[in-house]
């Protein structure tokens, strides 16, 4: 037991090692990957800052451009328009970079042959309609629209052109494709469910990164996270926050930021437990030979659990041997086909088998043949925790046959199983001799040798069970010796005793098998005939009256007895019978003795 509560500690304090190092490896890589996307965000802010701020240059190195060529009136539409070619190719980010003239149609710019009527854009009319001067001239982002120009999804970016003389001129603008913000979004690492976009300060979502399906949840649409919403009022710059996402039920820690001074915001979202997908090298190495040493404290602290357990078998086996060697009782040990697989010198001896004669025997033939199958069956019967105690007969080499003490059980091994028994004899031949001995002395009379009283109403009993079962016959005759009180005072006491003997043998040698003589009381004596109707008893009665009379008592001569005989009738209990019998021999004692007395029912 003490090397699993070793082995227990050993392993609890591996597991907190292990859980330690996880802990501590997820904390630092929570921390990790919220730095990671702090810093995309960042970054990738400061980029759409700078393209941003580009336009804005661009914008208005134009504007100064165009409004120069008007005071110099050189202007030229087409060289213009070259130069519009040109200034694009500084900006390669951007897709196109054109004019609209004061009435919004588009002028210049790529494929502005079909002059285009774009009056209607929300950046034209506002830019249009701003007053003039400089602190108003700022530039200005339309939201997300599809182009009618390129026929895809663009961010424009506007500024207002005026005269020299302060008059609406136009607008000009720069198209930033989403597609390149798209890419660029993609280009961030962001996990395997992870998101990431761009959207207007309107919260109109400009792009994301991964893009979904239905077009009403892509570029335009104003579905704004409650979550971003909240945040929104409490840190409009930036901040981060853990929230499951509606539109695929995934939990994300969210980082956002405000994309410089310009209207738009950046939202990064990796999946929440993203931290614990990749674990280091390092980490699952411990992991793993956490595992491999729990596994083998387990392993070793069974296999030492087991070793120890063998010593204490092999030492108790040793024991075993030597109790069984010294023991005076006969042990066998048995296999399970109740083979004699050990026997003491003891069990040599009492079964009269010389040197290993016993080994390989079945136990079973030590027993009379008509009792084998039973113990055949009694080995059967034994299971692990059971230990059979029973008389048994045995027969020895020689034949001959004794009675013993035969205890049987089971010898389970370390696991539990069992394949060997142990069968301990003691031979009870003297003890039952001196049983029957002492049960024969117990019932008999010691002077006559006739039962005595005691186990007379046991004789009594019995018949007159038998006789209520059967419905057979069942009498008795109780006699006395006549004036023994004289026998005793003339001759003495031990003349008077060999009278009773005389008296008890005659009895004896006068009835059945199945009857029984019983010394009732000091001369009087009770004869028990189990299905002998009242005839028979009294001509019996009758018959040993005269033998009595006849009889030879050397000194004393002969005696006489008197007789009294009765029939038990059914449902009569045993004292019944013994008072009307006991009345009909007073009868024949008042009547002049010597007689016999019938008991009428
Ligand atoms: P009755 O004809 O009326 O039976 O006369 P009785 O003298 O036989 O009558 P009672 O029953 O008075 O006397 C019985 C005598 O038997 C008395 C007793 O001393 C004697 N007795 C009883 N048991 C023994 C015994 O074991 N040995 C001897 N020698 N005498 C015994
Ligand atoms: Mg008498
Ligand atoms: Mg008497």
């Amino acid at each position: 037991m003490p090397y699993y509560v070793g082995a227990t500690f050993i392993v609890v304090l591996i597991t907190l090692f292990a859980g330690l190092i996880l802990w501590q490896e997820a904390k630092q890589r929570q921390q990790q990957s919220q730095m990671m996307m702090q810093n995309a965000t960042t970054l990738l802010s400061h980029h759409i800052e700078g393209i941003f701020n580009e336009a804005d240059t661009l914008l208005q190195a134009v504007s100064f451009h165009y409004r120069d060529q008007l005071l110099m009136e050189k202007f030229n539409p087409k060289r213009f328009n070259d130069y519009l070619q040109l200034a694009l190719s500084w900006a390669p980010e951007f897709s196109n970079l054109g004019f609209l003239d004061a009435k919004g149609i588009y002028r210049f710019g790529i494929d502005q042959a079909q002059p285009i009527d774009l009056s209607e854009r929300e950046y034209f009319t506002l830019l249009r309609d701003k007053p003039s001067g400089s602190a108003a001239n700022g530039m200005i982002f339309s939201g997300p629209i599809f182009t009618k120009l390129s026929q895809r999804w663009a961010l424009v970016l506007a500024r207002r052109v005026d005269h020299p003389d302060g008059s609406f001129a136009g607008v000009l603008f720069v198209r930033w494709d989403i597609d390149r913000l798209t890419t660029l979004l993609e280009s961030i690492h962001i996990g395997q469910k992870g998101t990431i976009e761009l959207r207007t300060s309107d919260m109109v979502q400009v792009s994301r990164y991964p893009s979904i399906d239905p077009p009403e949840l892509g570029p335009g649409n104003k579905r704004v996270p409650a979550h971003l919403s909240r945040m929104l009022q409490i840190s409009p710059e930036g901040g981060s926050y853990r929230a499951i996402s509606a539109l695929d039920q995934i939990e994300r820690h969210y980082t956002y930021l405000k994309v410089g001074e310009y209207p738009f915001l950046i939202s990064a979202g990796l999946q929440a437990g993203y931290s614990f997908e990749n674990w280091s090298v390092n980490t699952k190495l411990v992991l793993l030979l956490s595992a491999l040493m729990i596994l083998l404290t387990v392993a070793g602290a069974r296999r030492m659990y087991r070793q120890s357990l063998r010593r204490i078998q092999q030492q108790l086996n040793s024991y075993a041997v030597r109790i069984l060697t010294a023991s005076p009782v006969a042990m066998m040990m048995l296999d399970s086909n109740g083979q004699i697989t050990h026997a003491n010198p003891a069990a040599k001896r009492l079964f009269g088998y010389p040197g290993d004669l016993l080994i390989g025997t079945a136990v079973v033939a030590l027993h009379p043949a008509s009792s084998q199958l039973s113990q055949a069956q009694r080995l059967k019967q034994i299971d692990q925790a059971s230990e059979l105690i029973t008389e048994a007969e045995y027969v020895r080499l020689d034949g001959s046959p004794f009675s013993a003490l035969q205890s049987l059980a089971a010898l389970p091994d370390m696991d539990g199983n069992v394949n060997h028994y142990i069968e301990t004899v003691v031979d009870i031949t003297d003890l039952k001799l001196a049983q029957e001995r002492l049960k024969k002395q117990a019932e008999t009379d010691k002077l006559t040798g006739l039962l005595n009283r005691h186990s007379g109403d046991h004789v009594l009993t019995e018949a007159a069970r038998i006789a209520e079962n059967t419905g057979t016959a069942f009498s008795v005759i109780m006699c006395d010796i006549d004036h023994f009180k004289r026998v005793n005072d003339v001759y003495g006491h031990p003349e008077g005793d060999r009278v009773l003997v005389n008296v008890a043998n005659i009895l004896r040698d006068a009835v059945r098998a199945g009857d029984r003589c019983i010394r009732w009381g000091g001369e009087e004596f009770l004869i028990v005939l189990p299905g002998c109707p009242l005839p028979v008893a009294t001509s019996l009665a009758k018959g040993l009256c005269l033998l009595i009379a006849e009889s030879d008592n050397e000194k004393v001569g002969p005696v006489t007895m008197s007789f009294g005989v009765a029939q038990w009738v059914q449902h009569e209990s045993v004292n019944e019978l013994i008072e009307r019998v006991d009345r009909a021999l007073y009868e024949a004692k008042n009547s002049g003795r010597n007689r016999v007395v019938i008991s009428a029912c």
